[in-house]
């Protein structure tokens, strides 16, 4: 979706909220202004009619009814008549019973008889009001009782000029909200283009971006922002993708150069021995040269392989009950003849059964590592002791050596993929892979790995691992970043 569809997008719910609330607020402020004028029309037609009712039955106490609503009539239609009646426009009528008496403009006779204010005449004691809609007048009538006899009189007023007002007040309102929509369209169109402005600015800076030049950031305006946030956000994200391409590529050039001292041992090797013909000795010897190379970058090209597939996360691990001791025995076993050969002595101390939740072949390999390591880096006539503890917590394996010993500034660094202290001595025997695999089957049992050794004297890692929930019998592994 483009910048623009969500300008769009973001003004169209602008107005769907906003287009009813404009009119539901016009509809109730129109009710209200002509409930309100139409309350204030009747309240003065109502006034004028009871000043007109007061005045009958004054006049009628000194001149009788007829001529008192005669002389209301007449008071109506003089240039100046008292100041209760001075309204234009209106109308007055007096009725005795249902007989009219007197009534200021004829014209009003046909409003007052075709309201319902008749039909009320005769029996009416309450106020009436009634419109005659085809003329457009409003009328009250108001009973007033002189004597035995009931006398109402009317007061009629023209309704023209409060409907000019409504209609005036409806056409505001109608022609308004269609200008005041349209408006607020090109303002919320504004408003979200000037909001997502930035966005456009990050898009741009972010297309820029590619494998090449990943250590440049998003410039950020304002950081307190949202959209700061968001920048900082995929600053973070770049920051990390450029370590991870970066220990990426280093660890492409480290695994080639590892891998090419080896192949050109093999090549060498292959070249001498093709060179001329040979005894069966020599080429033995090349053969035997040539196996433990290739032995070599098995060992190499498969140490890679479960690197890569854990910080894939494709790795699965496989957890099954199995016994530790025993798998410490099998593994002391496998390098007993390795240690045989240094002269170096290789001893177990594990209690009888350890029963754990483990991936077998990859405690397997961690061990194998460990032991491999202690009996490499120890002269002959030293030992390597391989300990197990168990409590309830979790287990302990511990692999010391009387070996040449680490300085405690390589302690962090020994875990870190191709990194080996000395690299001449032991060149052909090791791959600088074998600690990283450690740390990482550690890892994908919940467990850590720790170091602690005095250069001379020998080395003690130690490998803490909790009990396993026995949830999944397998679930995938995924190893640290690498380092
Ligand atoms: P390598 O294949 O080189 O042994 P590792 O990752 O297993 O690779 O070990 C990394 C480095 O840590 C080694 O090169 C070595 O210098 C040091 N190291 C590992 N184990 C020991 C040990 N038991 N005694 C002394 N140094 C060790």
């Amino acid at each position: 979706m483009t910048l623009g569809t969500i300008r769009v997008r973001l003004t169209f719910w602008y107005l769907l909220v906003f287009v009813p609330l404009l009119i539901a607020f016009s509809t109730y402020v129109y009710s209200q202004l002509a409930g309100d004028l139409r309350g204030q029309f009747d309240t003065a037609l109502l006034r004028l009619g009871e000043s007109a009712a007061n005045y009958f039955k004054v006049l009628a106490q000194t001149k009788g009814p007829s001529s008192a609503a005669e002389t209301i009539v007449q008071e109506l239609r003089s240039a100046e008549p008292i100041p209760a009646l001075r309204v234009r426009n209106v109308t007055l009528a007096v009725f005795s019973g249902d007989q009219l008496l007197a009534i200021s403009n004829h014209d009003a006779t046909y409003s007052i008889s075709s309201s319902q204010v008749l039909l009320s005449l005769r029996t009416g004691m309450q106020n009436v009001f009634a419109t005659d809609e085809v003329a457009q007048r409003r009328l009250v009538a108001i009973p007033v009782r002189f004597g035995s006899e009931n006398y109402t009189i009317v007061a009629l007023e023209t309704i023209q000029r409060l409907q000019a007002n409504l209609r005036f007040a409806r056409n505001l309102i109608l022609f308004g909200i269609p200008a005041t929509v349209f408006c607020a369209a090109i303002g919320g169109l504004l408003i979200s283009k000037k909001s997502l402005e930035p966005v456009v600015t990050i898009c741009g800076q972010a297309e820029r971006i590619s494998a090449h030049n990943l250590n440049e950031r998003l410039a950020i305006k304002n950081p307190k922002d949202e959209l700061g946030h968001l920048a900082g956000v995929f600053n973070a994200l770049l920051s990390r993708l450029d370590d991870s391409f970066r220990i990426m590529r280093e660890f492409m050039a480290e695994a080639s150069h590892e891998l090419r001292t080896p192949l050109a041992i093999i090549h060498g090797e292959a070249d001498v021995s093709l060179s001329q013909v040979r005894s069966d000795s020599e080429y033995r010897e090349s053969l035997d040269i040539i196996r433990d190379q290739s032995k070599r970058m098995t060992r190499i090209v498969s140490d890679m392989l479960a690197l890569a597939r854990a910080d894939a996360g494709r790795q699965l691990i496989h957890l099954e009950e199995l016994y530790l001791n025993d798998l410490l025995e099998e593994c002391c076993h496998a390098l007993k003849k390795v240690a045989a050969s240094k002269n170096v002595r290789l001893e177990i101390d594990s209690p009888e059964d350890c029963p754990f939740l483990g991936d077998e072949e990859l405690l397997k390999r961690m061990i194998v590592n460990l032991l491999d390591n202690a009996i490499r880096y120890t002269e002959p006539g030293g030992y390597v002791v391989i300990r197990l503890t168990s409590d309830a917590s979790g287990v302990k394996i511990s692999v010391s050596d009387t070996g040449i010993g680490i300085a405690s500034s390589d302690f962090e660094r020994i875990f870190q993929r191709f990194h080996r202290i000395d690299a001449s001595t032991y060149a052909d025997q090791c791959s600088g892979l074998g600690l990283a695999i450690v740390k990482m089957a550690c890892e994908a049992h919940h467990g850590s790995v720790t170091v602690s050794s005095q250069p001379g004297r020998g080395s003690i890692f130690t490998i803490s691992l909790p009990h396993q929930e026995p949830r999944g019998s397998q679930r995938t592994l995924s190893s640290s970043p690498i380092s």
